[in-house]
């Protein structure tokens, strides 16, 4: 292959994405917008080339496109990787040519200390300048996005999930190809909450994720999930697979809503599937940033856990006030304190649930896709996919980068 015979999504800068040629990807990691200088000329013989299949937009791109990052101009974005691996490196043992595979977002060695207990979503070695790597992601170790035609991922043998059937694999590509971030995601947000037979879940935000978190909480038993959106249309497909809903536009009273729903106005749990760029409620629309966390506080029951998958950033440009633009937020820490509320935060360690997931997708049991109104567009109509998803619709979208889902 020639050096420029790829294509990939390329952040320019605020509220700017192109597709262009960028290089072929080999194996190793080479200088570049965002690539610490000690990941410069990084050997990945553990590593694999992989034709991407599918390679989804998500929430989090959107907080770097949208100029609330320091994320640098010029880096190819995507996290979301699922392909057909083309090429194995010199160390690679198990992962073959021709096997399709799910690509966890996060990056990760499975050598360290983090990895060696199931926690990849902070690996000690994949990013000099803080736990944690993921690919076209701002302070996360300089690893190339995959909104492209061709990627590199590391430490092929340890991270990839290779489907067992292919034909199958592509049949049901449209829910597998959520196995690389929002399923995992929204499921440890349920997990991380507590959800289990008989739960009372509020999920706060009806994007992606959010959703992902809701189908996550039904798979678990819950026996009432309660999602808050602003947003009419995505919290009318909160509905369609049988969630309750609230209106944060209607009613900013979130408890009293929950008491029309349950009787009582607390739940067992929730979700926080909105992060640093959540709106407040009623049509006092200004960002506000600790509203989602405050209002769980205020509505989990004593006891009661959180799961945090929403992000929240240590450096926020764009923020309204100057505590915010460090990340530091107005929470009612005493109020979660009193009530002995347990909180996890992070980015998800996808793998630790993806075999899992996929086997229900496989056989039926989760309807991700769905969920999230999974929605194919060309790696071309990528930037359009951006603006549509920022516009609020009600879909996720999956580039498919080689025509290979239409
Ligand atoms: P999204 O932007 O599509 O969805 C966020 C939703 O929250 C929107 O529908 C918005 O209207 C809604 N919202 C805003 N303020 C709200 C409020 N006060 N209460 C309730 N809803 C509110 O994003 P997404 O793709 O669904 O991702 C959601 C969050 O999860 C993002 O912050 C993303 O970065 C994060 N994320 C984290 C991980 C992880 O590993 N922890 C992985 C993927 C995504
Ligand atoms: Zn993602
Ligand atoms: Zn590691």
């Amino acid at each position: 292959m020639l050096l420029a015979d790829n294509r990939g999504v390329v952040y320019k800068g605020n509220g700017k994405v192109e597709v262009e040629n960028i290089p072929y990807p080999d194996l190793v990691l080479h200088e570049g917008p965002g690539v610490p200088k000690s990941n410069e000329g990084r050997k990945c013989e553990h590593g694999v080339i992989i034709k991407n299949i599918a390679t989804n937009i998500c929430g989090s791109d959107q907080h770097m496109v949208r100029g609330r990052t320091t994320a640098p101009s010029g880096m190819v974005l995507g996290h979301e990787i699922t392909g057909e691996v083309i090429e194995v490196g010199r160390d690679v043992e198990f992962i073959k040519k021709g096997d399709i595979v799910s690509v966890p977002f996060n990056v990760a060695c499975g050598r360290c200390k983090m990895c060696r207990r199931q926690d990849t979503h902070i690996c000690l070695h994949v990013n000099p300048e803080r736990p944690g790597g993921a690919y076209g992601y701002v302070d996360m170790g300089g690893w190339v996005g995959g909104q492209s035609e061709y990627v590199m991922v590391p430490y092929a043998d340890f991270q990839l999930l290779k489907f067992p059937d292919k034909d199958l694999a592509m049949d049901k590509m449209l829910d597998l190809a959520m196995l690389t971030d929002i399923f995992p995601t929204g499921y440890h947000g349920a997990v991380s909450a507590g959800v289990t037979t008989g739960s009372t879940v509020y999920v706060a935000g009806a994007g992606p994720v959010g959703l992902a978190a809701a189908h996550s909480a039904q798979l678990l038993g819950a026996a009432v999930v309660i999602v808050g959106d602003l947003n009419a249309a995505r919290l009318e497909q909160a509905r369609s697979f049988g969630c309750e809903t609230i209106n944060l536009q209607e009613h900013d009273d979130v408890g009293e809503q929950i008491e029309q729903i349950l009787g009582i106005p607390e739940v067992d749990c929730a979700v926080d599937a909105v992060g640093f760029e959540a709106y407040g409620h009623g049509t006092d629309y200004e960002g506000s940033p600790a509203t989602v966390l405050n209002t769980m506080m205020d509505v989990v029951e004593a006891g009661g856990k959180f799961g945090i998958p929403g992000l929240y950033v240590t450096e926020d440009p764009g923020a309204k006030d100057e505590n915010a633009k460090q990340g530091s937020l107005q929470v009612r820490f005493g109020l979660g304190w009193s009530k002995a509320h347990a909180f996890v935060t992070g980015q998800t360690p996808a793998m630790k649930y993806q075999r899992q997931l996929m086997m229900a997708v496989l056989n039926g049991r989760a309807n991700i896709a769905k969920a999230v109104n999974a929605t194919v567009v060309s790696l071309d109509e990528a930037p359009q996919g951006y603006a549509d998803f920022d516009s609020g619709v009600a879909k996720k979208f999956i580039i498919d980068p080689h025509g290979m889902l239409r």
